[in-house]
Order: C-alpha cells, then sequence, then structure tokens
C-alpha cells in the first residue's frame, strides 16, 4: 500500500482556508483534514477537538517540548501547531491528509515533508481580503490592520508554493484542490 499524500493548503488569513477545506471534506471522502492546537480562545460555535485542540499556553509548551508538533508558529499572538502523530498515521494508513496552515508553518513542513504538495490559496484582490477579514467582525481593528500586512507579506512567499488556486468562488476553488489532487495521484513519478 502506498503512503497517502500530504498536501498542504496555506495562504493569507481571511483567503477562506477553512471554509473551501470543510467544503472539500463534504467533496472528496479520502481526505483527511488535520486538527491544529492553538493558543486562540475559541470563536463562537467552535469546538475543541473538532475545530482546533484549544490549549493553554503551558500546554502548547508541553507539545513542543514533547517534540509533539510537526510545526508550529506564532501567528498574531497566539501559537498554532500540528499534531505530528496523527499526520504520520494518516499517512502509513495510505489516506491523503490536509493540513490547513499559515505560510511559515508551511515552508516548515516543506522541509520536513518535500514531497509534499504545496497549494496557496489567494484572494481575487486585496480589496476583497481587507472586505473578508473586516466582514467576520469577530476581530478588533488592531487585529484585522495586523492581519492585512501579514497577508501582504504571505503573498510574497508564494514562489515556494507548487500551486496557486484564486478563491474567487468557493466550489471553483474545491474543484481546482480536486483537480490538482487527482492529477498528483495519477503521476507516473512522485516528486
Ligand atoms: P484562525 O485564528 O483564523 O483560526 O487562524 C489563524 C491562522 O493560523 C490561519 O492562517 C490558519 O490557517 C493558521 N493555522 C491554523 N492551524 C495552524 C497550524 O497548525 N499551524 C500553523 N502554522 N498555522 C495554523
Amino acid at each position: 500500500m502506498s503512503r497517502g499524500l500530504l498536501i498542504v493548503l496555506s495562504g493569507p488569513s481571511g483567503v477562506g482556508k477553512g471554509t473551501v477545506c470543510n467544503a472539500l471534506r463534504g467533496k472528496m471522502d479520502n481526505i483527511v483534514y488535520s486538527v491544529s492546537a492553538t493558543t486562540r480562545h475559541p470563536r463562537l460555535g467552535e469546538e475543541n477537538g473538532v475545530n482546533y485542540f484549544f490549549k493553554s499556553r503551558e500546554q502548547f509548551n508541553d507539545m513542543i517540548e514533547q517534540d509533539q508538533l510537526l510545526e508550529y508558529a506564532e501567528y498574531v499572538g497566539n501559537y498554532y501547531g500540528t499534531p505530528r502523530d496523527f499526520v504520520e498515521q494518516t499517512l502509513d494508513n495510505g489516506q491523503d491528509i490536509i493540513l490547513e496552515i499559515e505560510v511559515q508553518g508551511a515552508l516548515k513542513v516543506k522541509e520536513k515533508f518535500p514531497k509534499g504538495i504545496f497549494i496557496f490559496l489567494l484572494p481575487p484582490s486585496l480589496d476583497e481580503l481587507k472586505d473578508r477579514i473586516t466582514g467576520r467582525g469577530t476581530e478588533s481593528q488592531d487585529t484585522i490592520d495586523h492581519r492585512l500586512s501579514v497577508a501582504v507579506d504571505e503573498i510574497n512567499l508564494m514562489e515556494h508554493y507548487d500551486y496557486a488556486v484564486v478563491n474567487d468562488q468557493i466550489d471553483h476553488a474545491c474543484k481546482r484542490i480536486e483537480s490538482i489532487v487527482i492529477a498528483e495521484h495519477c503521476k507516473v513519478k512522485q516528486k
């Protein structure tokens, strides 16, 4: 049995990574979704173990010390990281796994998994991104400004990725990602 594909879906905050990932889950049944650990407080409606594993700073530090995280990054004042064992077990079972993570973390995963498939999700425009971040209505103005400036820096790192997908409409973005995954499975030689 061959190993599954490690797919990293990344891109600036507010671009819709989470929404696209959720939509993909309904369409591609062989894909497993990696649940990250974070020190961020849950937003309304978010559930522990479903959206994230919500951790205190101390618990998160313990995970780092015990080498339980494949990668982690500080993002706008909070820590986010990918639990390692779940990723390894899923790949060993021959299943594909998607990591929906920010750009710094994605580049760290690339060092460890150069054979991964790195997909960069782009907003149709920066104005659109600003509207999306503002429209979420859950963040303060300072956080919005910070997220936007981080987003511009992140877009400059797109060259390190294998694919760029514009998230103009969720369905279109999903179709492009599905096509990428199908094509990767059809490759005669993997990377
Ligand atoms: P949010 O607070 O909006 O849920 O997420 C903020 C950012 O952290 C998003 O860009 C999201 O993709 C990213 N993120 C979520 N989980 C992880 C993770 O495990 N590692 C890294 N590096 N970033 C993550």
